[in-house]
Order: C-alpha cells, then sequence, then structure tokens
C-alpha cells in the first residue's frame, strides 16, 4: 500500500543510482525488460533528474525502499525492467502505459 508524502521531495543519491542502474541494465538487456526500454532508454533515463517522490511503501519492512512518483492511483502500468539488487532484493521500474512516464521505483 503507498502512502502520500506531506511534501513531494527529489529522489536521493541512492535512489537515483538505483533506477539509473536498472534502467541501464535493461537498456543493454542484461535484466528482464521491455522492448520499449531497449529501443529508447533515452525517453526513460532522462525523466530520472526531474521525478519527485510523492508515495512511500507502508508494508513495514525496514528494508524496503519502494517509492512513488505520482499521487494518483495507477492504472494501467507496466514493469519495464526488473532484476535483482547485489543484495537479493528484487527492484521493478513500473510506468504508465500510455505515456511511459515512470510511476513507481518497487524494491522488495
Ligand atoms: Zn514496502
Amino acid at each position: 500500500m503507498m502512502k502520500k508524502l506531506d511534501t513531494p521531495r527529489p529522489l536521493t543519491f541512492r535512489e537515483k543510482q538505483l533506477l539509473l542502474g536498472v534502467l541501464l541494465d535493461g537498456a543493454a538487456g542484461r535484466i528482464k525488460s521491455s522492448q520499449k526500454l531497449k529501443e529508447n532508454p533515452s525517453k526513460f533515463i532522462s525523466q530520472i533528474e526531474n521525478l519527485q517522490v510523492k508515495t512511500y511503501c507502508d508494508c513495514g519492512h525496514s528494508d524496503c525502499e519502494t517509492v512513488g512518483f505520482i499521487d494518483l492511483e495507477y492504472y494501467n502500468t507496466e514493469v519495464i525492467a526488473h532484476g535483482h539488487l547485489p543484495d537479493g532484493r528484487w527492484i521493478f521500474v513500473h510506468v504508465l502505459e500510455d505515456t511511459d512516464q515512470i510511476v513507481e521505483l518497487e524494491i522488495v
């Protein structure tokens, strides 16, 4: 369940690094990824700098780093890249199917 932040914030350095890493790995085919990411990685990578964290996951796990970038309900989303972090957790990047806007970085 995603909860809304009172005040949106920029991504942390770590969040930017994680997101960039998974997008680059996906674009290069090193992890599972969608065709649209492989065909036009810059369309997604260029969004990172302007993303604002607007929601967070309230699952209660101390190592959960899942964050969301829009405060609407998510409709018609798809995962464009997913893989494993060195610590074994999964990482997923979700976008809106129609606009390709990045809406969530999920780390579980
Ligand atoms: Zn969580």
